[in-house]
């Protein structure tokens, strides 16, 4: 796949490295744990938003945007990366912040709502849980074009068909390092979110004819609904980047079994994943996405679902700086 084509700012200098975790597959007992750090890509405190950002970034100045608005989570790791770029870009940046937890958002919160703060956001416009996100960003926009400006939006976690091409190209890079040092992995894990991390990185491994099954670990919407997001992303993938293997939702897998109560509410297993990741290889998880896609994991391997796997990469897509909003959770 040639991805030279796609017009792609560079906010990382780097490819991420795959440390291999031997404490933690001591502490678990099963396959040998190895670890992509998407948490070290650049950007204000990294995480995989970064890699769609280059994309998507790049998409928005070739439109001569001087504002991007994009929506998230009072919490949104999203949203602090998209005001990132737009700040080493000098672009103006407006964030629609969704209350998906009823009376979550407070003006003086820490994590990533201090960054948001500390990077100089334009414009925080906080709406229900529920609202019509893509509604309320193209108001947004409106108000700001009436006003002279020209806005362009980046939909929520830069899940689309563009941003998504930053995964195509992460599976791209480990494919190449696997090779580069005989490693070869048996499964990858990583948080199935708003898609675009999913369906990238199973249309980079598809696409290059590697057959490593992608795991993908629910953080919010029930297994059917997931898959199919999931599956409808890649079929644009694939359109796009004219790939003629076939696939099919079997090659999509979701559990939704690690969810809780619910999107961003923490659960037990998310916080014995957080701990037991930081005490045993001192990488910070995070509370929302990580922690629980490393939860799910450690089921999973306790359940004997990697039985036959020797090697297996988990994808840390980054989110740390939300834990220091989460610290009370962490208090035995
Ligand atoms: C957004 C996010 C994810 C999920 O990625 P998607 O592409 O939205 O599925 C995972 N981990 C972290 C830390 C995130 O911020």
């Amino acid at each position: 796949m040639d991805l030279s084509k796609y017009p792609r700012r560079r906010y990382t200098s780097y490819q991420t490295p795959i440390e291999e975790l031997p404490r933690l597959s001591d502490a678990l007992g099963g396959p040998k744990i190895y670890m992509k750090r998407d948490d070290l890509l650049g950007l204000a405190g990294g995480g995989n938003k970064t890699r769609k950002l280059e994309f998507l970034i790049a998409d928005a100045l070739r439109h001569d945007a001087d504002v991007v608005i994009t929506c998230g989570a009072v919490q949104s790791n999203h949203c602090r990366l998209t005001l990132a770029a737009a700040s080493k870009e000098g672009l103006k940046c407006h964030l629609v912040l969704e209350q998906r937890v009823p009376n979550s958002y407070n003006k003086h919160a820490g994590g990533n709502n201090f960054l948001f703060h500390l990077l100089g956001v334009d414009g925080i416009h906080v709406v229900d849980g529920g609202s019509d996100l893509v509604a309320e960003m193209q108001h947004v926009a409106d108000e700001l074009a009436s006003a002279g400006h020209k806005p362009y939006i980046i939909p929520g976690g830069g899940s689309n068909e563009i941003g998504a091409l930053g995964y195509v190209s992460c599976a791209q890079e480990f494919l190449q390092q696997s090779f580069e040092t005989g490693i070869g992995f048996d499964s990858v894990v990583l948080t199935s979110g708003s898609t675009g991390t999913h369906a990238g990185v199973l249309t980079g491994i598809l696409g290059n004819n590697a057959q490593i099954p992608v795991v993908g670990i629910g953080i919010n919407r029930k297994k059917e609904s997931q898959t199919e997001a999931v599956y409808s992303l890649t079929q644009k993938l694939f359109e796009k980047l004219k790939i003629k293997i076939p696939f099919s939702r079997n090659d999509v897998i979701v559990f939704d079994d690690y969810i809780g109560a619910g999107y961003s509410l923490p659960t037990e297993g998310m916080i014995e994943a957080v701990k037991l990741v930081a005490r045993t290889e001192a990488i910070l998880l995070d509370p929302v996405y990580t922690g629980k896609a490393m939860a799910g994991m450690i089921d999973l391997i306790k359940k004997g679902y990697f039985a036959s796997a020797k090697n297996i990469l988990f994808l840390h897509t980054g989110g740390s700086p939300a834990l220091y909003a989460y610290a009370d959770k962490f208090y035995d």
